[in-house]
């Protein structure tokens, strides 16, 4: 039995779901100790069990310690088992990350799996819908992954209530992919989203956007959403280069003023653009288990941040592949993954 400390390096809610993922995979069991000991509130929030409780049902696994605040979990894959699925959060925790914790097994099954999830979709310290539908998800496409994403309606802190669909087809071998140039930029796209908020609010952020970039023809939309059961306010940029687009987000909040919501995004997206780098911090975290799950693949990132390190760490445990991170210079790290 694997033993996995969860209070190591990034001590957080990801290095469980890794291990949940990486699990399911190789049907290797395993038990986490400490489990997000490095948070506030430590041990297993709503958010973390559901993920558990979609790795158990789909895994078919046994499992011990899945209690609301655990610090201590045991999980027994058995045989994966495709089909239809639903699973809610109920509160606003993030959804995206309840599909991050199953997607990489349902990718190894053989038969089509559909997952309807119902949480938060565009929360803050997790991958917003537009990154996982933009970004992350046409890259996995690429490496010969099936898999559509659907948002029924948008889910915020802190009403939550989103939803939306997953359908998994049968992958066969993932191929590697390899991300070293980002190649030319095509476009910059900037969407401002309100929802039961005065859509004042993403015009301000717009034009501040709009005033603000070096764009030569920049797209500029507005979302009014009608559907979520909560307010929200949620700017995104797209940065559409030759080889993938990355997606920034900044999220409003009561009492913050849109234009620094604006700026927030700004200053991820031409911090991004400024590095020329191809995959930034939060892509590279969520990009090592697909590569490790195809056996190779290799990017630069702009950022090596404490969660792709845990990760790395994490993925170790469970497969025998070899992952070596190179720094190619300042704001520029290569991480290469082989079998
Ligand atoms: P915690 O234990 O900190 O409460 P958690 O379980 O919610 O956390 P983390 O362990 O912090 O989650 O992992 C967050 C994940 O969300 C990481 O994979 C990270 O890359 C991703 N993420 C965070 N912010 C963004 C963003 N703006 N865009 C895309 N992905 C993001």
């Amino acid at each position: 039995m694997i033993t996995i400390d969860g209070s190591f390096g990034e001590g957080g809610g990801q290095i469980l779901r890794s291990s949940l993922a990486l699990s399911m995979m190789t049907g290797k069991p395993f038990k986490i100790e400490k489990i997000r000991a490095g948070r506030q509130k430590p041990g297993l929030l709503r958010q973390h069990l559901t993920a558990v409780k979609a790795a158990t049902e789909i895994g078919q696994a046994e499992v011990s310690g899945d209690t609301l605040g655990s610090k201590e979990l045991v999980f027994r894959p058995g045989k994966m088992q495709s089909g239809s699925y639903s699973f809610a959060i109920g509160t606003a925790g993030s959804a995206t990350l309840v599909l991050q914790t199953v997607l990489p097994a349902l990718l190894t099954t053989t038969e089509k799996t559909e997952l309807t999830l119902e949480g938060g979709t565009h929360n803050p310290a997790a991958p917003p819908f537009p990154f996982l539908e933009k970004s992350f998800l046409p890259l996995l496409r690429r490496m010969g992954a099936n898999v559509t994403v659907e948002l029924e309606r948008p889910g915020f802190f802190p009403v939550g209530g989103g939803k939306f669909t997953a359908v998994i087809e049968p992958t066969g071998m993932l191929n590697r992919l390899d991300l070293c140039e980002r190649g030319t930029i095509h476009e910059q796209r900037a969407t401002a989203l309100v929802a039961m908020l005065p859509t004042d609010i993403a015009d301000r952020e717009l034009s501040l956007i709009a005033r603000r970039l070096e764009w030569k023809n920049p797209v500029l939309k507005t979302e009014n959403v009608t559907t979520s059961r909560g307010p929200g306010n949620v700017v995104f940029i797209e940065v559409e280069s030759e080889h993938l687009t990355e997606v920034f987000t900044a999220f409003g909040e009561k009492g913050k003023r849109a234009e620094l919501v604006a700026e927030e995004a700004l200053k991820e997206a031409k911090q991004y653009v400024r590095s020329e780098a191809p995959v930034g911090e939060y892509l590279a975290d969520q990009l090592l288990l697909p590569l490790a799950v195809a056996g190779g693949g290799s990017f630069v990132t702009s950022v090596l941040s404490e969660h792709t390190t845990t990760n790395i760490e994490v993925i170790r445990r469970f497969l025998a592949v070899h992952i070596t991170v190179t720094e190619l210079g300042k704001r520029s790290w290569k991480i290469e993954v082989a079998s």
